[in-house]
């Protein structure tokens, strides 16, 4: 009997991975492999791409170059800032509607999608195409590959929604993603300052649409991010629209009708003209713009100076130090303590940003990469780290708001503080309020303040199944687990039966940039007040525990308790009940504080009596709340 014959493997599976920078305005990939680190393009051509589709009446979208070149003579089926929107809901994106020339709406889960010629897109939908296109140029470049890996970058300040929007969209692509790295921080792989022994980096991330500072350290080739402070609704584009404001204002001066400075056409060609004359004057002290569109009877020219174009853009240059100040100061630091500064993102060939930037931190920065690579450069030194190429250097990231749990009275137990570097977890006890109490509902919280009222919720789930038994005795751990993409996973798992529960938190969508500004000088401003009413509500609910022990074990107790121990216990109670029903919004901290004091003081002789009966033992070290 012969052997039965097996085909020969003609084809090996190759794989690439990529780091990929999925920008506001523009795209790219890179890698780096065993001929070092470099971005990826078919030959003679740009790897940048931008970040635009258009959607043609037939036939397949048009992505990157081809589209932005659409984007004048079709601007309603020209997709741009798709980034802005991801993971966003209407709500969220209110003042860049007015500049869009197409359309948006809302999806059943009350996210934003675009409607182009009958057609709904989303945001992700819109970030695959563009993934795609950016991987198969990088892909065709390295001579094909069959699975695409990647590492890519995001905003240090996109929450998980967003994160979770931007995994969304590579799956959508067909790619794997490795890990989502903040921007900011994939920059220092970039510029090597791994290779520094120890120090502290700023890196100053002034993109088309975006802005984040993110305040790092080194040490010993690992890199920590001790904070991170930014805006996602600000960036180049931004100076773009100033620019355009001062077009129309000057066309309306001249007697322009509004009609035609809120055409779409008029808005997209106007925009083409205010990024073109921008860049020239990074370069040169002034530069002549003209817009002609003898559709809508319009020839427009004029002449900008550097110093005038410096002018309008000064106040948004200074929110962005605003930024910077404030990413020092939670991390601890001085403009002097820092040891370099990193400058990303294409809007840093401003001059004035630069000159800015080396004023507020005393310090010039790193401009040696060009600024619109160092972020793709650094997600594949990442993925190269990933998949074994380079174990020296650990990357590490931190998450922007508190995470927590809702506690009974609508207090928050933080479990993952502000800044803390990912991946983390915390794990806390947890118990049940009443007696045979068989379920616990677990509110998920996002947020600085210390009331849950006041903070986000990311979700909400139940742990069911805890058998019947009295309150308190129940230990429930619960565990935050944030991965090192930022997704949260929260368990629930009551310890005596085993039972658990877990949700993977995938919110409606995410934070506005001003809510989360909002959310943390809220938290400041209002610290101590929180404070005060998180305590009052603490110890009401801890009085009201102790009043149920009370009166479960007082009729039992009460023949071995002297008359006057009996009355200064009721009058504690009934003390302790008028705190209760005057709730904590009526009373302030101090005065409950000593209404709850006075009860325990009043309770210790009957926990003298039941430590002295027979369960002595069993609770011996228990508190009689605990009972
Ligand atoms: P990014 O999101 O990092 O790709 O940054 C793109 C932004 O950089 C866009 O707003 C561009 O208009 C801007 N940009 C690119 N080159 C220049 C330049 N030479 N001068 C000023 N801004 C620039």
């Amino acid at each position: 009997m012969g052997y039965i014959e097996l085909n020969v493997l003609d084809h090996v599976v190759k794989n690439v991975v990529l780091g990929i920078d999925l920008g506001t305005t523009n795209s790219l990939a890179a890698i780096w492999d065993a001929d070092g680190p470099r971005v990826l393009a078919p030959e003679g051509e740009s790897p940048i791409v931008p970040s635009v589709v258009y959607v043609p009446e037939k036939g397949k979208a048009l992505v990157g170059s081809a589209a932005k070149a659409q984007a004048v003579l079709d601007p309603t089926h020209t997709l741009f800032s798709i980034k802005r929107f991801m993971g966003r809901g209407i709500g969220d994106i209110q003042a860049d509607l007015a500049m869009l020339p197409y359309k948006v709406s809302e999806t059943d889960r009350h996210l934003v999608q675009f409607e182009v010629r009958g057609k709904k897109i989303t945001p992700q939908q819109a970030s695959a195409l563009i993934l795609q296109e950016v991987a198969l140029r990088a892909v065709n470049a390295l001579g094909g590959a069959d699975i695409i890996q990647a590492v890519i970058t995001v905003p240090a300040y996109f929450d998980e929604p967003q994160r979770q929007a931007t995994r969304d969209a590579a799956k959508l692509a067909g790619i794997e993603v490795l890990r989502i790295v903040s921007e900011p921080t994939a920059a220092c792989l970039a510029y090597g300052l791994d290779q520094k022994g120890e120090g502290n980096i700023a890196v100053y991330d002034l993109g088309g649409g975006t802005f984040d500072v993110s305040i790092l350290r080194v040490d010993d080739g690992v890199f920590q991010v001790l904070s991170t402070a930014g805006d996602t609704a600000l960036g180049g584009d931004d100076f773009d629209r100033c620019l355009i404001r001062r077009f129309q204002d000057e066309l309306r001066a001249q007697g322009c009708a509004e009609e035609t400075l809120a055409d779409p056409q008029f808005l997209s060609a106007a925009r083409l003209a205010a990024e073109h004359a921008k860049r020239d004057l990074s370069s040169d002290p002034s530069t002549r713009i003209q817009l002609s569109l003898p559709e809508l009877g319009l020839d427009y020219r004029t002449t900008l100076t550097r110093a005038e174009f410096e002018a309008l853009i000064t106040p948004l240059i200074n929110k962005t130090l605003d930024h910077c100040r404030r990413a020092l100061a939670d991390a601890n630091l001085k403009p002097s303590d820092l040891d370099e500064v990193v400058l990303v993102g294409g809007s840093t060939r401003v001059p004035l940003v630069r000159a800015q930037v080396e004023a507020a931190f005393g310090r010039k920065p790193h401009t040696e990469l060009n600024p619109d690579h160092v972020v793709a450069l650094g997600a594949a030194a990442q993925a190269q780290v990933l998949t074994g190429g380079r174990r020296d250097v650990l990357l590490l990231d931190v998450t922007p708001l508190s995470l927590g749990l809702e506690t009974m009275g609508g207090a928050v137990a933080k479990m993952i503080e502000r800044n803390s570097t990912i991946p983390c977890s915390h794990t806390e006890g947890f118990t049940t309020y009443v007696d045979n109490q068989t379920g616990l509902d677990l509110n998920i919280l996002q947020g600085e303040r210390e009331l849950a009222a006041n903070c986000r919720s990311l979700g909400q789930f139940k742990l069911t199944g805890i058998p019947p038994m009295p309150a308190g005795m129940a230990k429930v751990a619960v565990r935050f687990h944030l991965d090192a993409d930022g997704q949260l996973t929260v368990t629930a798992r009551e310890e005596s039966t085993g039972v658990a529960s877990t949700i993977t938190v995938e919110p409606m969508h995410g934070l506005t940039d001003a809510e989360v500004e909002a959310m943390l000088h809220e938290g400041y401003a209002n610290a101590q007040a929180d404070f005060d009413h998180r305590r009052a509500v603490e110890l009401i609910t801890e009085m009201g525990t102790m009043l149920r022990a009370i009166e479960k074990n007082l009729e039992a107790a009460s023949p071995q308790l002297d008359k006057e121990t009996l009355e200064d216990l009721a009058e504690a109670m009934v003390a302790a009940k008028a705190a209760i029903a005057k709730g904590p919004e009526a009373i302030d901290k101090a005065a409950v504080q000593a209404t709850r004091d006075s009860l325990e003081q009043a309770s210790l002789p009957l926990a003298a009596v039941l430590m002295d009966s027979v369960v002595k033992k069993a609770v011996s070290g228990k508190q009689l709340g605990d009972l």
